[in-house]
């Protein structure tokens, strides 16, 4: 018997395969340079150390057992060490949620902040990961831009001048996915009080901060107003496979973030929060470790940039890349990225086309380039490569 299959619920109507996985699909080829994927260089995660550390927590009572829903509790309070040292006041254990990688804390934040309906403001160009999220939980998305200095916070402004109360601001503060840029001091300091005076909150989502190449970003946006939710990643500095992130928040929001996370998961895995604490404490090897990440990917950015700079000159604007993993360019000539991507696979190159992180349309002459798995030498290939396909 041959009937259609029932219907899927009306509000993922509002969710669109994502073009980043799309077009990694196309990207696998060998002999591609992909500057696509926004994936951390699996060479340089720490496979012995890991190794040392999974052996350790396998011989651990309660390691092969469920954990707690807000973590291991030895993971958390090394978290909150880490985290007190960031924010510069002590973070309490009870504070401090450990999630499936901080991708799981956008979606159980969604859950929690948002009825139906409910405003999100999120930059543009967006993390595409998050507006996935707001969207499939039927936000009502407006977008504001970014700049040198990332969120206009000026247009924020305008927007709640004209009444618009958002449930919460999105924001990448550090290092921007994918604009590259970083939140300036002052911006910080008046986002924050503009989420204290109209009474929103923000969602800091910080997995890039520490890859920082020259000088550590400004204090995040945390330190200025106790409704900011602070979210950060073991996935860019140590490894993705972890799947272990955490969210900084006060306690109402972590205990409801805990009802979900029961019926989401009932809780993270033992044996990889278990091998996180222990990297996460070593605090040697670690800083050691992530200075190793630092000074490579900082290499590999400045390659990047000085190849797209003295190629294409005036014709393209591309951010300095002072950390995190991406660089963001602008064709000043009208170059669409969309329609030059092909000739550029063709070409044995690949990137993002900016119309991929658009909120509202737009972008059609930008795109994100990826500089943290391919050496400097193969960066410059990969420009001249994109030069012979812009023509
Ligand atoms: N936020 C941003 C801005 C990201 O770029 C990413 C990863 N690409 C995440 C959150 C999620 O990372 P994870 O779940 O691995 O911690």
């Amino acid at each position: 018997m041959t009937a259609p299959l029932p219907p899927l619920a009306g509000k993922l109507a509002a969710l669109r395969s994502s073009a980043i996985r799309d077009l990694l699909k196309l990207t696998a080829r060998a002999e591609v340079i992909s500057l696509a994927g926004g994936l951390p260089d699996a060479e340089l995660m720490p496979r012995e150390r890991l190794a040392v550390a999974a052996d350790n927590a396998l011989r651990r009572a309660g390691v092969l057992q469920y954990t707690e829903s807000p973590g291991w509790a030895p993971l958390r309070a090394v978290l909150a060490e880490r985290e007190s040292a960031r924010l510069g006041r002590t973070v309490e254990v009870a504070e401090v949620f450990v999630t499936h990688g901080s991708q799981q804390a956008l979606s159980l934040l969604a859950e929690v902040l948002l009825d139906p309906g409910a405003l999100v403001v999120v930059e543009d160009p967006a993390y595409v990961g998050a507006l996935q999220v707001f969207r499939a939980a039927g936000a009502r998305i407006v977008a504001v831009p970014l700049d040198a200095e990332g969120m206009r916070v000026d247009v924020l402004k305008e927007l709640l001048a004209r009444g618009e109360r958002p449930a919460f601001v999105h924001t990448v503060s550090n290092f921007h996915n994918p604009g590259g840029v970083t939140q300036s001091a002052a911006r910080r300091r008046e986002l924050a009080e503009l989420a204290a005076a109209y009474g929103f909150w923000v969602i800091e989502d910080d997995p890039y901060g520490e890859l920082w190449f020259d000088r550590p970003a400004p204090a995040p946006v945390a330190t200025y107003a106790p409704n900011v939710i602070r979210l950060s990643s073991a996935s860019k500095i140590i490894s993705p496979t972890l799947r272990v992130g955490w969210m900084v928040a006060p306690d109402p929001v972590c205990r409801a973030v805990e009802l979900l996370k029961q019926g989401a998961d009932l809780c993270g895995s033992a044996f990889t929060q278990q091998i996180a604490t222990e990297l996460l404490a070593d605090e040697t090897w670690l800083n050691g470790h992530v200075d190793t990440v630092r000074n490579a990917y900082g290499e590999r950015a400045k390659a990047l940039v000085h190849a797209l700079r003295t190629t294409f000159g005036d014709r393209l604007r591309c951010t300095d890349a002072t950390g995190g993993m991406f660089v963001w360019a602008d064709f000043t000539d009208g170059t669409d990225t969309d329609l030059l991507l092909p000739r550029a696979l063709a070409a044995g190159v690949a990137y993002v086309p900016g119309s991929a992180f658009a909120v509202d349309g737009g972008y059609e002459n930008s795109m994100r380039l990826c500089f943290t798995t391919s050496d400097a030498a193969t960066l410059a290939t990969a420009v001249d490569r994109l030069a012979g396909a812009a023509g």
